[in-house]
């Protein structure tokens, strides 16, 4: 049995609200038990330099931690003039896996910009984010469409994310904080619906893990992710 009761293989109750914003073209509030995260997807119509003149659009994103979002005050980027390592990992991730799934030239020449705010933190908050700013991309997709915007919807692939991790020797799914800052290892792994690995960062952060022990990870993660793909599709599609 875990901290908060769960088995090893379950993950936290998971809830989306869309349209939770409004003026974003798509925004949910997701919620992965305690994380609560605030993903929002809207339009600027022009690409980065590098894009100019190259006949396809752009999906990026941002990420932050309010200040109250975690136990200890943690100050914002700006105040510190600098964004911090793990901010930029995190917002370069969450871009990562969503274009992953996106046809570009689909997109017109367009940047669709993804901000997801952490409003409350209790582990896996990166992996909240991409698994609802998929969301909040998908209802800003079909707005265009419904609009024509863009002529056919530009996703090829559902996408979503879950930590897995091995603490006290037992492998585990969606580590809540207290699991996270206990663990021995400690992964993030992003996945399509196909069963396709978009990204994994592992790191055996108290001790080396084996090759075993990483196969058990992948096995818990996929099967995770299915389920967390299926609550996607259930949320979008009724
Ligand atoms: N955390 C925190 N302050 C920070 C960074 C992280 O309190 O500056 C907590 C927060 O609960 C977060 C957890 O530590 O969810 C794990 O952080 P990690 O960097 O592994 O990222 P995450 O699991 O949130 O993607």
């Amino acid at each position: 049995m875990r901290i908060d009761g769960r088995k090893k293989n379950e993950l936290r109750p998971m809830a989306v609200t869309r349209n939770y914003i409004k003026h974003a073209q798509g925004s949910v509030l997701i919620e992965v038990g305690d994380t609560k995260v605030i993903c929002t997807a809207m339009i600027e119509e022009k690409v980065p330099p590098f894009l100019k003149g190259h006949k396809q659009g752009w999906v990026t994103a941002e990420y932050e931690m309010l200040p109250g979002s975690t136990n200890t005050r943690k100050s914002r980027d700006r105040n510190r003039g600098k964004i911090d390592g793990r901010t930029m990992e995190i917002q370069r991730l969450i871009g990562r896996s969503l274009r992953s799934v996106i046809d570009l030239s689909k997109l017109g020449e367009r940047t669709l910009w993804i901000d997801c705010d952490v409003i409350q933190a209790d582990g896996g908050t990166r992996t909240a984010a991409i698994t609802g700013s998929f969301v909040a991309l998908h209802d800003a997709l079909s707005n265009m469409v419904n609009k024509g915007m863009v002529k056919e919807m530009p996703i090829t692939n559902f996408v979503a994310a879950t930590s897995v991790g091995i603490h006290q020797g037992e492998p585990l799914v969606d580590l809540c904080y207290e699991e996270d800052s206990n663990a021995e290892v400690d992964m993030n792994m992003v996945m399509t619906e196909k069963g396709e690995i978009i990204e994994i960062q592992g790191t055996g952060e108290e001790r080396p893990f084996s090759k075993q022990e990483l196969e058990k990870m992948l096995a818990l993660g996929e099967e995770s992710i299915k389920k967390i793909i299926d609550f996607q599709k259930e949320t979008l599609l009724g």
